[in-house]
């Protein structure tokens, strides 16, 4: 800066130098030249007086000389006169004083004074043609001895007058402007170094201070020396102004590190740039928060959160699970890209779960096998554990292909947790909700479905069976002489027989087919998609005979043996709704019992009208 304006300001004042320089030589030169001609026109009056006075006094013979006298004056270097064609005539003396030049012959013609300047390196001078023009003037007429009219050119005079003295000066004069110019440059130096240094260093450590200030780095700066007064004082203001906003920023950072519990301490910092950063990462959480506290179920906070995870961590592959330690229940409830890779036997025992076990993260940052059941060598992990409620956890299990990736989402693993602790406790209250509408359909007894469940779930399923063609074969049990047992036993025993059943029941069915208490000691099994009637006495009968040889401890060591009776109707062969099989299945249990309890009766027709008539 300093030296842009040291530089301007001396070509200034060289151009405004050389500006003046060449006007005052301009000026020098006009008026040498118009004193040169003012001189000639002192000659040639001189001459003219003199010519006059010779011609009165008829002396014209002493006239060269008395120009050769004048010619001698000082700076005339030729002096000569010229006379008009009008006076060589009059006096017969043809060719003399004729002009010598064009200058005199123009001066001649127009009677109008001409000058010429000629100049060389070595030489300057003027040369000037004055004419005598006759004129009847009080004291000499020149009409009476020239046989001319008024105002015709007589003749002139030439003047060559030497002004190379005015050159000398000039050049003098430029000699004395140019060491004045640079002695100006000198001292301007001199004083600039001085007064601007300190100015143009308190400029630069400005500059330098505020670029390091927009990228966070504030620092004070001291006023340089030589300066005072209101320097100091703005250095002083700019020291203040930057350590408020050090101040502040650090706060506001703090701060908002605090909220998210992101603390940043051995990279580079920019308080500033990092406090924008995570204001629009706060929004875009609290955003979030706002959004999934106003999803409907478990899977719409799901999927957002596998949004969040694809498209604001650009991370792909990835497995959310929910684990049930109580149940030792595992369940793949997400599942995006290429991500799955744990080991059949955890999925068997999901205790096994080093992250919902150790209700941590886990990750294969220093070493690969952290999780011996991640079975890709040449893959690598990240398991967040979210603890969703009491022994239930959700792990999101993320899987890149190197451990740089690995490094880079363990960076963002801060902000992924805060998403999902966001997500948090909208998840258990939606889980909450499900145990409860599963309780509803669930009997406290057995852990088995209910009579409600039925209701309900029979008006999906038998459009469905309708739809895709499919048969339900419909079982209805009814313990033989089970009062007797509450009789000689007790209720508890009573009820360990019924859980026992229960069991037996969810043992012998597929995981597709549903088992129902009905009420009591009756029970209810849909054998969902059975394919012939056949099939389902066959399922019916190992039914039989499971509880039939089934041994139930009673007390003291004593075992107690029960059968079951059962009814078999299909759906949709035996009735066009569920309502009509299930009647039937009731009356072929009725059967059952009637014609000596422990079987399975397949229901016809003439079962119907034997009831009626009884
Ligand atoms: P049957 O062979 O004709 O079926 O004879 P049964 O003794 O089983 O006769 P019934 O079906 O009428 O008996 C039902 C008994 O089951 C009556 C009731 O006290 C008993 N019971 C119903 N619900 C429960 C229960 O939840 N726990 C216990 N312990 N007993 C129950
Ligand atoms: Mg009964
Ligand atoms: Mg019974």
């Amino acid at each position: 800066m300093k030296k842009n304006i040291v530089l301007i300001t001396t070509v200034m004042i060289l151009i405004l130098s050389i500006i003046i320089t060449f006007l005052s030589l301009y000026n020098l030169r006009a008026s040498g030249i118009k004193s040169a001609i003012h001189n000639a026109q002192s000659i040639s009056e001189v001459v003219k007086s003199g010519l006059t006075s010779h011609m009165i006094n008829n002396n014209m013979h002493q006239v060269d000389t008395f120009i050769q006298s004048v010619s001698n004056m000082k700076n005339v270097d030729k002096l000569w006169l010229v006379r008009s064609e009008n006076v060589n005539n009059q006096f017969n003396k043809e060719s003399y004083n004729t002009p010598r030049d064009s200058l005199d012959e123009i001066v001649l013609q127009t009677g109008k004074m001409r000058y010429e300047v000629s100049e060389s390196i070595t030489k300057s001078s003027v040369r000037v043609t004055i004419p005598y023009n006759a004129l009847a003037e009080k004291g000499i007429d020149c009409l009476k001895c020239h046989n001319v009219k008024s105002g015709d050119t007589l003749g002139a005079v030439s003047l060559e007058l030497d002004i190379s003295i005015l050159k000398e000066i000039g050049i003098e004069s430029l000699y004395i402007i140019m060491l004045i110019i640079l002695i100006t440059i000198i001292m301007f130096l001199i004083l600039s170094k001085k007064f601007l240094t300190p100015y143009s260093l308190l400029f630069s450590l400005f500059k330098t201070n505020m670029k390091e200030a927009s990228v966070g780095d504030f620092k004070k700066i001291d006023t340089p020396i030589g300066l005072s007064g209101e320097m100091v004082e703005l250095t002083n203001d700019y020291n203040s102004l930057m350590s408020t906003f050090k101040d502040t920023t650090e706060d506001i950072d703090k701060k908002l590190q605090g909220f998210v519990g992101y603390h940043v301490s051995n990279k580079v910092r920019n308080p500033l740039k990092d406090s924008k950063d995570i204001i629009s990462k706060l929004s875009n959480l609290y955003q979030f928060k706002k959004q999934v506290e106003k999803d409907d179920t478990k899977e719409e906070i799901y999927k957002r959160l596998s949004e969040v995870l694809l498209y604001r961590f650009n991370i792909e592959n990835f497995t959310f699970i929910e684990i049930n330690m109580l149940q030792h229940k595992m369940k793949k409830v997400v599942e995006h890209g290429d991500s799955f890779y744990c080991k059949e036997t955890l999925c068997n025992s999901p205790e096994l779960c080093r992250s919902a076990r150790t209700k941590s993260d886990v990750y294969s940052i220093n070493h690969h096998n952290t999780c011996q059941y991640f079975e890709k060598e040449d893959k690598f992990y990240y398991c967040f554990n979210v603890n969703i409620a009491k022994s239930l956890y959700l792990i999101i299990h993320c899987v890149v292909n190197s451990d740089k990736e690995l490094e880079k989402l363990k960076e963002k693993s801060i902000f992924i947790k805060s998403y999902l602790k966001e997500a948090t406790p909208a998840l258990e209250v939606k889980l909450l909700l499900n145990a409860l509408k599963e309780s509803a359909f669930r009997d406290g007894l057995t852990g088995l479905y209910n009579r409600k469940f039925l209701d309900e779930h029979s008006k999906k399923l038998i459009p469905q069976a309708m739809r895709e063609e499919f048969n339900i074969g419909v079982l209805m049990l009814d313990m033989d002489h089970f009062k007797a047992v509450n009789d000689e036993y007790g209720h508890d025993i009573g009820d360990k027989v019924l859980k026992e059943l229960a069991r037996i029941l969810d043992e012998t069915v597929r995981e597709s087919d549903l088992v129902i208490r009905y009420g009591g000691e009756e029970f209810i099994v849909l054998l969902v998609g059975v394919n012939t009637e056949e099939d389902a006495m066959h399922v019916a009968k190992k039914i039989g005979t499971r509880v039939r040889e089934n041994e139930i401890d009673v007390y003291a060591g004593a075992k107690l043996k029960k059968t079951v009776s059962l009814g078999l109707s299909m759906f949709p062969q035996d009735g066009k709704s569920l309502d009509i099989v299930l009647k039937n299945a009731d009356i072929a249990l009725y059967e059952a019992k009637s014609s000596g309890r422990d079987k399975v009766v397949r229901f016809n027709e003439e079962q119907v009208s034997s009831i009626d008539l009884f």
